[in-house]
């Protein structure tokens, strides 16, 4: 079995982003993960038991200090050491911010090439496969490369978390972080918004509010719901144009792409360009009052009806049935 390299982005604090444990989990479906961290020695084993609850098996540790693990550079060098170290089939990277700067980093360092945004890897004859969803996720296209080990950014989402191992075997790598960097980095601020819910990119759970909610005021009722199911808000461009909702929370071609298992679009009609950022998502839900809604052509579940009624039981439902107050 070949092994796949797993990039690991963690936070300031030493958590793992949950970018992880479906990216392990598409790992595991192509060869034998390896993951490749760099931290702070003394978050080495919070670290590894951590992985080994998202399912891995075998972890490259990279030591560095707190200031440089912020950086960029130590994850490409230990990246690079471990592509160096496992001569693996392919390197996995989260598509997010970081990673996509990790990998095309990785990819001139190592001379080797970059598959963007991959939603879906499969091997054939050896060779890794990426699809990706384009145009405003009108097509599926695929990519390889023919020529050495493909450096892949993977849609944040894809993929199912694997089960928890007994424990992760360590290697631990020195880095030599500090002969590439000259800056200093005195405080990382984790957010610049203070806010309790997931980061919209990554969440498993999403409700996104339209148009149809027709107010700001009225679209507290897709907040309500998505804090009650845990989950992140997001909206259509309509919606964030009538300034129902913050401009980062669009989804959508020119907004945020996202992949959660659950995604609940609430009075929006479906148009093309919101559906490319959200169409990967594992079960759709739609509630909309028109029922010809194109939105329901992608749904799983779909409810013909006026938010305003649905959406009120829906909560009253849910928070009959949960420990959390709405
Ligand atoms: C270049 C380009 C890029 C774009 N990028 C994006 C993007 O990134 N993201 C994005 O979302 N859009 C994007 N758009 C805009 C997109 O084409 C649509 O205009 C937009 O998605 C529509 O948003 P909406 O569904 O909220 O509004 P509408 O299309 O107006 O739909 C509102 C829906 O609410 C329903 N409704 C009304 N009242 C109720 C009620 N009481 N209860 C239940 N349902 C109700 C209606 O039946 C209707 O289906 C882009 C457009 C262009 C041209």
């Amino acid at each position: 079995m070949s092994n796949i390299l797993v990039f690991i982005e963690t936070s300031p604090s030493g958590e793992l982003r949950n970018t992880v444990a479906p990216l392990l989990g598409v790992a595991a479906t192509l060869g034998h993960p390896i993951c490749v961290v760099s931290a702070s020695p003394e978050r080495r084993e919070s670290i590894a038991q951590q992985l080994s609850q998202s399912g891995a098996g075998h972890v490259v540790f990279a030591s560095t200090d707190q200031t440089t693990a912020s950086l960029v550079e130590p994850h490409v060098q230990a990246l690079t050491t471990a592509v160096q170290n496992f001569a693996p089939a392919a390197v996995l990277i989260a598509n997010s911010v970081d990673g996509r700067d990790v990998a095309g980093r990785l990819a001139v360092r190592v001379g080797m090439n970059l598959i963007i945004d991959a939603v879906e890897l499969r091997l054939q004859d050896g060779a890794v496969v990426a699809a990706h969803s384009i145009f405003g996720g009108a097509y599926l296209v695929e990519s390889t490369v023919h020529d050495g080990i493909p450096i892949v950014t993977v849609r944040q989402g894809v993929g199912e978390p694997l089960e928890a191992t007994e424990g992760a075997t360590v290697d631990v790598v020195e880095v030599t972080a500090a002969n590439y960097v000259d800056v200093v980095i005195g405080e990382v601020a984790e957010k610049t918004v203070e806010q309790d819910r997931p980061e919209l990119r990554s969440a498993s759970t999403v409700v996104s509010g339209g148009r149809g909610l027709g107010s700001k005021e009225n679209f507290a009722l897709v907040e309500t719901l998505a804090d009650l199911l845990d989950g992140a808000v997001g909206a259509s461009r309509a919606a964030v144009d009538a300034g129902y909702a913050p401009q980062n929370t669009q989804v959508g071609q020119t907004g945020v792409t996202v992949a959660p298992d659950l995604y609940i679009a609430v009075g929006i009609s479906g148009a093309i360009q919101h559906r490319a950022g959200m169409q990967a998502a594992k079960t759709i839900v739609a509630i909309n009052s028109d029922e010809h809604a194109p939105i329901f052509d992608i749904a799983d579940f779909g409810v013909v009806g006026d938010a305003f009624e649905i959406v009120p039981q829906l909560v009253a439902e849910i928070g009959a049935r949960s420990t959390r107050v709405p």
